[in-house]
């Protein structure tokens, strides 16, 4: 079997070599899942909870483990990726509570009574990125076994390691053989195989606009049921009667954090012109403190980028016409590693304003109005995410409400919970993962009339 490379982007080093699957290979999975679900979808909810909720405890207890992975394979700071690994084990603990709450419908009728259920809808595929590889696999995996799916994941050839490992944990766990299995290789050859199969009745797919494209057109020659979870460039909106410190103390977190390489990183920084000067100094001073070092070690907040192409790509934004407010400076030892930028562009013009860079680079654009601000934020092909910071409750809501975008937070940046409903408007996709509307997700009303009247 052939076999593609992964490279620890802190040091360059191979750290692993992980098999390619063959078309044949993946149609294999694709039948051994087929058969797989016939059987899971009748087991006893019970059984089904079970099953989640032994994955969560497997997870718990292989932290370090797969931090351990995670960390070297993406770069990403152990602190991170041990915090990454207990969310994981949170969504399975969510979507094991949440199985036997999902309720049809009883619609009353002249003639009689219509009932509606939530039926599986049979082999689903997940297509994952590099950035949070576990995380994001897990907001999948959880919601479609417990909705009585089987499930196959493509994870990113770059970063398989972690969603390798838990494979092959829940495999010695698993009541059903295949019901959750690891295809490795890469997307035009095994992503394209789970997208032309018939038997494969969903598509969910996390990564660039552009590939996400490319799937729902393919999606369309089966009918697969399809969620698309996509690019970014969030903003981060400052009003002049917020808590303007706080708002620049958070700022950092907000776009720098996993070093930029975040689909909802607030990269565009609008701030009203009033309290601009005040913003910038407490966001430079709070960007300084960020620690940029070897994610192995505890006191790291930022690792290196991913690979040096994504690098070379995340550098060609930084033009020197630019005006910066900050220009950090990382290790030029080995490694990928590339230190927080904050441009100043006072008309929001520039590429570095109006394009996802996906790495710590941080565009600050002044505003004047209210109606200014919203224009500026809705300015853009995506719609992911955002943040209001004000003190002024009615405008926080007026400003949610006009902002494209699908999940935003008023005088926070977090924008993802287990709980609740995420995904993006606009080109930074369509469906919703995570909360009840995530499990719904892999699920396909049925409608059945019951007559009443003789
Ligand atoms: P990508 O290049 O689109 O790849 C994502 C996944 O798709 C990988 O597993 C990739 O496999 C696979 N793939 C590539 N071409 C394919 C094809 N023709 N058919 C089927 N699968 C294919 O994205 P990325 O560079 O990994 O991730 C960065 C992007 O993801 C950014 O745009 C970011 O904003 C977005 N993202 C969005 C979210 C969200 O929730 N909205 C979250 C995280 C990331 P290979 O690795 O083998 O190429």
């Amino acid at each position: 079997m052939t076999t593609t490379t992964v490279w620890n982007p802190a040091t360059e080093e191979v750290i692993a070599e992980v098999p390619a699957f063959t078309q044949d290979q993946v149609r294999e999975a694709i039948a051994l899942s087929h058969s797989a679900q016939q059987k899971w979808r009748r087991l006893p909810l019970a059984e089904r909870q079970l099953f989640l909720y032994k994955i969560a405890e497997l997870v718990d207890a292989n932290v370090e483990e797969l931090a351990q992975l995670e960390s070297q394979d993406v770069g990403k700071p152990i602190r991170s990726a041990r915090a990454e690994v207990a969310s994981v084990a949170s969504c399975f603990r969510y979507y094991a509570g949440a199985i036997d709450k999902v309720h049809g419908d009883t619609i009353t009728l002249d003639e009689g009574i219509s009932f509606t259920f939530h039926e599986p809808l049979g082999v689903v595929a997940v297509i994952t990125p590099w950035n949070f590889p576990l995380p994001i696999a897990s907001w999948n995996i959880a919601p479609a076994l417990a909705a009585g799916n089987s499930v196959i994941v493509k994870p990113a050839s770059m970063t398989p390691l972690s969603t390798v490992r838990l494979g092959q944990l829940v495999d010695e766990i698993s009541p059903i053989e295949g019901l959750f299995q690891v295809v490795t290789g890469s997307g035009s050859s095994v992503g394209a195989t789970l997208l032309d199969d018939p038997r494969v009745h969903k598509i969910s797919f996390t990564g660039s606009t552009e590939v996400g494209q490319s799937i729902l057109r393919a999606s369309a020659d089966t009918f697969k049921h399809v969620t698309l979870e996509l690019g970014g460039k969030s903003a981060n909106l400052i009003f002049e009667d917020a808590d303007v410190s706080a708002a620049a103390q958070a700022a950092p977190w907000a776009v720098f954090d996993n070093s930029g390489q975040d689909c909802c990183a607030r990269s565009r920084v609008l701030v009203q012109r009033k309290v601009l000067d005040d913003f910038i100094d407490g966001f430079v001073e709070a960007t300084k403190k960020l620690r940029i070092g070897d994610p192995s070690l505890i006191e790291s907040d930022l690792g290196p980028l991913v690979s040096a192409e994504h690098r070379a790509s995340v550098q060609s934004f930084l033009e020197p016409q630019l005006d910066y407010v900050y220009k950090g400076d990382a290790f030029q030892e080995k490694g990928f590693w590339l230190a927080p930028h904050i441009v100043l562009d006072k008309e929001g013009t520039s590429k570095a304003a109006t394009d996802e860079i996906f790495g710590p680079v941080a565009v600050i654009i002044p505003f004047d109005t209210e109606a200014e601000a919203i224009e500026i934020a809705n300015n853009s092909i995506y719609g992911l995410s955002g943040s209001i910071w004000t003190k002024d409750v009615a405008r926080s809501l007026r400003v949610a409400r006009a902002l494209e975008s699908g999940t935003l937070s008023v005088n926070s940046n977090s924008s993802i919970r287990v709980q609740t409903p995420f995904g993006g408007m606009k080109q930074s996709g369509m469906g919703r993962e995570l909360g009840l509307e995530g499990l719904l997700g892999f699920t396909e009303l049925k409608t059945v009339f019951v007559k009443t009247v003789d």
